[in-house]
């Protein structure tokens, strides 16, 4: 089963209460990267199916220091307070920060947002790929935790393209918009007309 690697004599899987809930965290160490991925699971991944899947990229200035340049850090945490209302759902945490080109390349990419280039423009201008994230670690995960029919929690349907290819099951798909604001309404009105992302007009309202 792919590049991940669980083979401890103490598996990296326990309990983590948090003030979304009680959920199971499991680390999946990459071999291919040397990152540590977390799938963090609520409730039992028999189904019903679909199960409620978010596919979270990590993305240190959204998730950690609360930046509204992106609106990532609401969706981490709205997507874990829908699962803990659902019932029972999994996030998957990937380690691939800046639409998967980095921590650095990602500030870089801010720099000439500051001068005028938008979110896609500014990754081209520094020869990066407008996303250059791979879902194959996510398909091994959720084959790990037991999950093979989807609900994912998104608003790129490039994403549900992506786990269908790599023979996972999405049979819905349920919208994820949140934490609009003045700081972010460009960058999420670029994700809804050049990058294919499903956010309406009025989803773009502020809150
Ligand atoms: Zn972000």
């Amino acid at each position: 089963m792919g590049p991940i690697t669980e083979n401890y004599a103490v598996p990296a899987d326990a309990r983590l209460p948090t003030t979304h809930g009680e959920f199971r965290i499991r680390v999946f160490h990459d071999d291919e990267t040397g990152f540590d991925h977390v799938a963090l699971t609520l409730g039992d991944m028999d189904g019903p199916d679909p199960v409620l899947v978010r596919m979270h990229s990590e993305c240190l200035t959204g998730d950690a220091f609360g930046s509204s340049r992106c609106d990532c850090g609401p969706q981490l945490h709205l997507a874990l307070d829908t699962i803990r209302s659902h019932g029972w759902g999994c996030l998957l945490y990937l380690r691939q920060e800046g639409r998967g080109i980095g921590l650095h390349a990602k500030i870089q990419a801010y720099n000439l947002q500051d001068k005028g280039a938008d979110t896609l423009d500014a990754n081209l201008m520094l020869g990066h790929p407008a996303d250059a994230r791979d879902y194959k670690i996510a398909a091994d995960m959720l084959g790990a935790v037991g999950i093979g029919d989807v609900c994912l929690l998104t608003n790129n349907p490039l994403k549900v393209e992506a786990l269908q290819a790599l023979g996972i099951t999405v049979s819905e798909r349920m919208p994820l918009v949140v934490g609009v604001s003045s700081e972010n309404q460009e960058y999420l009105r670029t994700k809804a007309e050049r990058m294919g992302h499903k956010i309406t007009d009025s989803d773009l309202k502020i809150e």
